[in-house]
């Protein structure tokens, strides 16, 4: 079994989930007292959160260079960076160290692919959105057609994810609100919804949706133990 080595704590509620998950899923898949070999270097997301929002994104990279040599110092195998957000800077991530980087946006196309599907909307952060980082991987290398919400309604998902879910907030009222912004993408044609930032399945009600969902917290835990075990 690889070692694992996570870059979490943004947030580090979906971290957790991160945790429990890459766990389980050894546990199903290996039987007895399994659990996963993993290490994990968790940032402090105030510090990380601020240069978003102030547009560092020098001094984000590198924080996030940092965090992937701590985990490969550490003895990692392979390094997941735990957000979708930040594989903004993916790239200058694998390229600082000599171990792969299993990218969020690559294992949740694949996904989206097997079930045969090309047409998503994506829910995330407004970076994730807006920016080509993401997006433009899912249209470029894997040849998904991408649809986001409106501008109003990417800027209540961004508020929801950093005022409410980063802060461990659950609200119904903001559950509705999803609920309302992926009927609408669902009425323009998408045939799956990706669930783009890692704290959105925090929020949402998996049963209430008829629509295929990707949890891309679910997905990269899953595929870490799929390459762990390889
Ligand atoms: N966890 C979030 C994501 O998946 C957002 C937090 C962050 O800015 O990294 O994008």
């Amino acid at each position: 079994m690889k070692t694992i080595g996570l870059i979490g704590g943004m947030s580090w509620e979906s971290s957790l989930e991160y945790y429990r998950i890459i766990n389980e899923t050894v546990k199903k898949k290996l039987g007895g007292f399994h659990s996963a070999k993993c290490l994990m270097y968790s940032v402090d997301f105030e510090e990380v959160e601020k240069l978003q929002r102030q547009g560092k994104w020098d001094e984000a990279t590198a924080l996030m260079i940092d965090a992937a040599q701590r985990v490969k110092k550490g003895g990692a195998d392979f390094v997941v960076i735990c957000t979708n957000t930040m594989h903004k800077m993916a790239e200058e991530v694998q390229s600082s160290i000599n171990i792969p980087l299993l990218h969020l946006a690559d294992v949740t196309a694949e996904r989206i692919k097997a079930q045969g599907l090309k047409k998503v909307g994506l829910l995330g952060t407004k970076f994730t959105m807006e920016e080509d980082f993401y997006k433009g991987r899912l249209i470029k290398k894997h040849g998904l057609e991408v649809m986001i919400p409106d501008d109003e309604e990417r800027e209540a998902i961004h508020n929801i994810l950093y005022n409410e879910l980063c802060m461990g907030e659950i609200k119904k009222i903001s559950k509705d609100k999803f609920k309302k912004i992926i009927d609408n993408l669902v009425l323009k044609g998408a045939e799956g919804i990706i669930l783009g930032c890692t704290e959105i399945p925090l929020l949402i009600d998996k049963e209430d949706y008829e629509i295929p969902l990707f949890d891309t917290t679910r997905i990269h835990a899953e595929e870490a133990v799929e390459y762990a075990l390889q």
